[in-house]
């Protein structure tokens, strides 16, 4: 078998919706497949998406989606953006919303119907066209492989992507009626959850092949440590789970030609403008200081809990600190009142894509003491930047970021400082690890280079991918 003709599916992809990591997968990866295989990607039209800008223009196609006792009517966009076919999926419900899929506080109440008629339009898609695999990713496409199960004239294969089995979908017991799903599904092995019904087991239960975005977290997640309940589910369907490591687009990710920066660079020399004209705009003092720097969601999962601890030791050093996130109040208020303490921290409340290339692009340090990672590409970003990354060792921060203390300039790894528990002293001891290592800049800079060279790209997973898919469609697992 030669090219695969793939449908990727998304509720998120870069440049056109994004909150995190998700979109950046949902552009980097289809591309770098297509350089294998024909693909097309399909998200839904969010009404925050400027139709104009990404010359978006309806198909013509409308069609009445019939869930339960009701009946949605969508309709399909198309545009081609560097190359690719993307088809977007227009239902008022879906999106004429003001977020994604809710506030901070919690995503909204109809999100089960939401994405539910996002799932029925993917249906629609590949039963009006011939596609041999479509590549769901998390809980908001995680009823399409249930979807094929009872569709079993679309010949489709389907691989589900865990990004994050924090999310998984799980809604109150009379969404099944809502979705049109047959009660007969709200069993333990099927899609019943704590007297629940939930899309992220409809998913694991009916997909082809599973995958999660870091071989660590594949093993972690059938631990009750981090299975978050799934644990035994997950285990009972091993045989179809792998973990395959994200990439970045190291096209868009590149300080070398980066728009979005004050100064594209190619060494430390050129990045230090970019630090300067930072620490210059927020008044920060010190361009001879470290400066570390942290962007995320602003919830528990990225150790902000572990952040907030240490920032007033943090400070007291001789250093500068940068902070890019948005989320849970709680977080918001006390980066706040630390950074009206502390004249050596600032913090940018919000989302803002521009600000995190010029971070990136200005940081000497990354931190990344998130509790549990599935994979996590900050750090990847960080290595391409220069920045050197101080991650917890879990998850896909322990597959892509290799100890210092090993440090071997022929390895085609990033390094970076691991701290090996998520406590605020193991935490500190990394950060105290990374002032000295400022203080020996030949050593600094022979590791913040040998990073910036590195292949951090798609290029390997995306062939992993190929293979994946071929093996479904040849009907076998891994
Ligand atoms: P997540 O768990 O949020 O998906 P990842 O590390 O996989 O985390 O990806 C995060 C992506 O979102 C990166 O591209 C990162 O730079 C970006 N990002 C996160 N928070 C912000 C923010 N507040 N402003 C701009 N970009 C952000």
């Amino acid at each position: 078998m030669s090219k695969i003709r793939l449908l990727f599916a998304s509720s998120e992809v870069y440049p056109f919706a994004k909150t995190g990591g998700l979109a950046d997968v949902g552009y980097a990866l289809p591309k770098a497949l297509s350089q294998y295989h024909e693909v097309e990607v399909v998200m839904p039209l969010y009404q925050s998406i400027d139709r104009d800008l990404y010359n978006i223009v309806s198909t013509g196609e409308k069609r009445l989606v019939k869930m339960g006792a009701a009946s949605y009517e969508i309709e399909l966009f198309q545009t081609s953006y560097e190359g690719l076919l993307y088809t977007f999926v227009y239902s008022a419900v879906l999106c004429d919303v003001e977020f994604l899929y809710g506030t901070a506080l919690a995503g909204y109440e109809n999100n089960a119907i939401r994405f539910g008629i996002f799932n029925r339009a993917i249906i629609e898609i590949l039963s009006a066209n011939t596609y041999d695999a479509v590549h769901l990713n998390d809980w908001q496409c995680g009823l399409v492989p249930l979807l094929l199960r009872e569709n079993p004239s679309i010949t489709t294969k389907a691989l589900f992507t865990i990004h994050n089995l924090a999310y998984q979908g799980t809604f109150p017991s009379s969404t099944l009626e809502e979705c049109g799903i047959d009660a007969s599904y709200f069993t333990l092995d099927k899609m019943e959850f704590y007297g629940q019904v939930s899309f992220m087991k409809a998913a694991i239960a009916y997909a082809d092949m599973v995958t999660t975005v870091s071989p660590t977290y594949a093993k972690e997640i059938l631990s009750p440590e981090f299975g978050c309940g799934l644990e035994g589910f997950l285990a009972s369907h091993e045989i179809k789970l792998i973990g395959v490591l994200n990439g970045i687009d190291q096209d868009h990710f590149s300080p070398h030609n980066d728009p979005l920066l004050t100064q594209s660079y190619n060494d430390l020399k050129g990045k230090q403008v970019n630090k300067s004209d930072y620490l210059k705009s927020v008044s920060l003092k010190g361009v001879k200081k470290p400066l570390f720097l942290f962007i995320g969601r602003l919830v528990s999962q990225k150790g902000v809990d572990l952040l907030i601890e240490i920032l007033p030791k943090l400070a007291s050093l001789e250093c500068n600190i940068a902070i890019l996130g948005e989320g849970e109040e709680q977080y918001v208020h006390s980066l706040q009142e630390l950074s009206h303490r502390y004249n050596t921290i600032y913090f940018h409340q919000g989302y803002d894509e521009k600000l995190s290339h010029q971070l990136y692009g200005a940081a000497d340090f990354l931190l990344m003491p998130s509790l549990f990672e599935p994979c996590g590409l900050n750090q990847l970003i960080a290595f391409s930047y220069g920045a050197i990354p101080i991650v917890h060792h879990v998850g896909g921060l322990a597959d892509s970021v290799k100890k210092i203390e090993k440090f071997d300039p022929d390895s085609p790894y990033g390094f970076g400082i691991v701290f090996e528990r998520p406590t605020g002293r193991s935490f500190m001891n990394a950060i105290n690890k990374a002032m000295n290592l400022y203080d020996d800049k030949l050593h600094y800079n022979t590791i913040a280079k040998h990073n910036m060279k590195g292949d951090f790209s798609w290029s390997e997973s995306a062939l992993v991918y190929g293979a994946l898919y071929k093996s479904i469609i040849k009907g076998k697992h891994v």
